[in-house]
């Protein structure tokens, strides 16, 4: 595949395309076309914005529609019938049910955008200034957000310092025996700890970029609780864990705890379109009219394919108990794979359609069964501190048959990337 015009022309800072080095050209469902016409599996969806998979029949029908009748396109953040539709079908569908009364924000389309509004609007609601944020997080890489995210890497390329957070170890951090929660505790009990008083803890209930790791339900009760007993708000990042990937809706809801902020972003669309939300409890929207604002807030497009979304997968449980059907397939195929493999030491975590394989002594375990996957005719992901997770991320509503091929490119991929056991 010629990738000269991209060699040549497109900045040094592109990253996918190295991973998967083919021109793309059209996609459905859980399958990608290459110009050449070779088929992908993907196990990948758009680092988790294709949930809904790729150019979703019912979803592209209402974006065609709307765009035939000339609907709003660009509003800023005017009102429209489109944008009054989503809003009202959220309330109704997500938020209602699920107890919250949490107003909407619309901010700049990026999942960055949104940290950015939520740890802007914390601060300005609190007075304080530090944020707490997690070992192995990942919440965007503008100068608020990224100062959250914990990878060196991408934290030397901000140029300048990184201030106002304090990392506190997210669970498992120091082996099973350490309880983190109740480190943080007696950091945030003691006024001579040396930290200050936060305004706010921002979290996700499962780090993707960071590896699949899970938070329990248990330690994210009670990291709540904590929240609560220091008036700190809590903000749960639910761009790449949110919208279904776990079964439920939000990936904090099984925990059955209510964050004061939850940001919104990647699968929201549906279609893959830029759209942000941040989800503000109604006390901590202290916003100055403008406060935050931005040309492409509320991209109606993404109004109409989210609205369409949410009518066709959130009306009833039928995609919730799907995911988690396909979960555990997805899981049981994986340990087949690892018992297939006794000595290699992989390792299974994740929830629902969100799931992370592991060799912890072996970093380049992931990249290689990644690049040998690709070959195969499957798209997979690394993730982690050290690229040491092969995550699979595939659209939700794949088919078993699709799901299983692609499991089985990845055996046949692991098979040649095992480095051979030590004696
Ligand atoms: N937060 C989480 C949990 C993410 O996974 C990501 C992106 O991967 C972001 C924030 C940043 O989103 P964006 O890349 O759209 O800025």
């Amino acid at each position: 595949m010629n990738l000269d015009t991209f060699e040549q022309w497109e900045s040094e800072v592109r990253s996918y395309i190295r991973s998967f080095p083919t021109v793309f050209d059209t996609a459905r469902g859980a399958t990608l076309v290459d110009e050449d016409g070779k088929q992908f599996i993907d196990f990948f969806a758009g680092a988790g914005t294709l949930n809904y998979g790729h150019n979703n029949p019912i979803i592209k029908r209402a974006l065609l529609d709307y765009i035939e009748r000339d609907g709003i396109v660009h509003g800023l953040d005017m009102a429209t019938s489109a944008k009054r539709e989503f809003i009202e079908t959220f309330r109704d569908l997500i938020l209602t049910p699920r107890g919250l009364n949490h107003r909407l924000q619309f901010t700049g389309p990026t999942g960055a955008n949104a940290t950015e509004a939520a740890l802007k609007v914390a601060r300005l609601a609190t007075g304080r200034a530090n944020v707490i944020a997690f070992t192995h997080g990942y919440h965007g890489l503008s100068l608020g957000s990224l100062a959250t995210t914990a990878a060196r890497s991408y934290r030397s390329a901000a140029g300048v310092a990184l201030g106002n957070v304090t990392f506190a170890p997210y669970e498992g951090y120091f082996g099973p025996s350490v309880d983190t929660i109740e480190l943080l505790a007696t950091q945030l009990a003691d006024p001579s700890s040396g930290m200050d008083l936060p305004a706010a803890i921002i979290v996700e209930a499962i780090q993707g970029e960071g590896g699949i790791n899970v938070a329990s339900a248990e330690w994210l009760q009670r990291l709540a609780a904590l929240a609560a007993e220091h008036e700190i708000p809590l903000i749960l990042d639910d761009i790449q864990a949110g919208c279904g990937r776990t079964g439920a809706y939000f990936s904090f809801e099984d925990a059955g705890i209510i964050p004061d902020i939850v940001v919104l972003s990647k699968s929201l669309s549906g279609f893959g379109l830029p759209f942000s939300l941040v989800l503000l409890r109604p006390e901590l929207d202290v916003w100055e009219p403008g406060g935050h604002t931005g040309t492409f807030r509320g991209n109606n497009l993404a109004f109409i394919s989210a609205t369409a979304a949410l009518n066709t997968y959130w009306r009833d449980s039928g995609l919730s108990t799907e995911v988690r059907r396909k979960g555990d397939l997805l899981r049981q195929r994986l340990q087949a794979v690892i018992a297939a493999h006794p000595n290699s030491q992989l390792e299974l975590r994740g929830r629902g359609l969100m799931q992370g394989l592991v060799a912890p002594d072996d970093p380049g375990f992931a990249g290689r069964v990644s690049r040998e996957a690709f070959s195969g005719g499957l798209l997979i992901e690394t993730s982690g501190a050290n690229g040491e997770v092969l995550k699979f991320l595939p659209p939700l509503v794949i088919d078993d048959e699709t799901l299983l091929t692609g499991v089985e490119i990845v055996a046949a991929a692991i098979q040649g990337s095992l480095v051979p056991v030590r004696a």
